[in-house]
């Protein structure tokens, strides 16, 4: 049998973590034959729901899961993780500025970068969803040197899923026929999501969609502006997405992207695509072995560029400003 993975969600009793922690004690995160241990970890006033989350884990008895630490400690937390999920974050509240956010969060992903670094076992991949997830990222990577630049990832993959979503819905063929789209840049409403090299039941998604209109126009709208629709409509945020997207994100690093498959993931910027180096920045990449492969050699045209620019320019904004805050 194998050795049980311990996979960390901070932000557990949340609602991301509320909808992902089953979903990881299932197997959809790492397979159906892999044991896991979850840790969860929350802030104090969440302690009390946390540890309601803790028994319905144990009262859905999954065969998968092997034990279930639930605390406030952050290093008990992170002691032995092999997976970081970090989920937990200060939401934006009305009348927020966004300095005040950014101030709140950049400081939690500061001090949980030395929490996993000095007690998350070796080679830990780490995986940001709480916003800003790009530059909380960055944040994590430089306060904890000593972790490879390599496993510090952002979460883009619910978007590159909502791009792929809305070509099927489009087209009328089933979401896995559709593949190869890229979502470039900030996991905001700078992103740039990109057909140019997707294909749906192996044609390119331009020749059948037949309205570059739309997909230059509407089509990057709706997937930007697409977690605002899921408020207005739920009255709460995207949660179940998100938590597949991150089940997507992880499954795909550790177990590899199919063959001729590219996804979406924020990683640390090497200068590929005349992306500042430095930023942790959304790109097409595959997976082999347990590590993710920048694609390299896509055509960019002109429309393409100003937006992988103008993302990237925010990015740079946002690095700038978390540097202030943390001053
Ligand atoms: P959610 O579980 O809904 O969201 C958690 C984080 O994920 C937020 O930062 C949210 O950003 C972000 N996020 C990224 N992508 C998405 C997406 N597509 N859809 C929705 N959210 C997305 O928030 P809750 O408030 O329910 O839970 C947060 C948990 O974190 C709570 O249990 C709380 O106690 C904990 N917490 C932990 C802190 C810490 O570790 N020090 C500090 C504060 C809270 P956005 O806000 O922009 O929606």
């Amino acid at each position: 049998a194998k050795e049980p993975v311990r996979v960390l969600v901070t932000g557990a009793a949340g609602q991301i973590g509320y909808a992902l922690v089953p979903m990881i004690a299932r197997g959809v995160m790492l397979g159906p034959d892999q044991p896991v241990i979850l840790h969860m970890l929350d802030i104090p006033p969440a302690a009390e729901a946390l540890n309601g989350v803790k028994m319905e884990l144990i009262d859905a008895a999954f065969p998968l899961l092997k034990g279930v630490v639930a605390t406030t400690d952050v290093v008990e937390a992170c002691t032995g993780v092999n997976i970081a999920v970090m989920v937990g974050g200060f939401p934006r509240k009305e009348g927020m500025e966004r300095k005040d956010v950014m101030t709140k969060n950049v400081s939690i992903y500061k001090s949980q970068a030395s929490a996993l670094e000095k007690h998350a076992a070796a080679n830990c991949k780490v995986l940001v969803v709480a916003n800003p997830a790009n530059t909380n990222a960055l944040i994590l990577k430089e306060f904890a040197p000593s972790i490879p630049e390599k496993n510090i990832t952002c979460l883009t993959r619910l978007d590159h899923n909502r791009a792929l979503g809305q070509i099927a819905e489009k087209l009328k063929v089933q979401v896995s026929d559709v593949k190869n789209a890229i979502i470039w840049g900030n996991h905001s409403s700078t992103q740039y999501p990109d057909v140019n090299h997707a294909t749906a039941c192996g044609k390119p998604v331009r020749e059948l969609v037949k309205n570059d209109a739309w997909l230059n126009g509407e089509f990057i709208t709706t997937v930007q502006q697409r977690g605002a629709a899921i408020i207005k409509a739920r009255k709460l945020s995207s949660a179940l997405s998100a938590a597949s997207g991150a089940c997507d994100h992880i499954r795909d690093w550790v177990l590899g992207t199919p063959e001729g498959t590219w996804v979406s993931m924020g990683v640390y910027s090497d200068g590929s695509y005349n992306v500042p180096a430095g930023l942790i920045y959304s790109f097409p990449v595959t997976c082999r072995n347990g590590e993710w492969t920048i694609v390299q050699g896509l055509p960019i045209d002109e429309f393409s560029r100003k937006k992988m620019d103008a993302t990237a320019d925010e990015l740079s904004e946002e690095k700038a400003l978390a540097y202030s805050c943390l001053s």
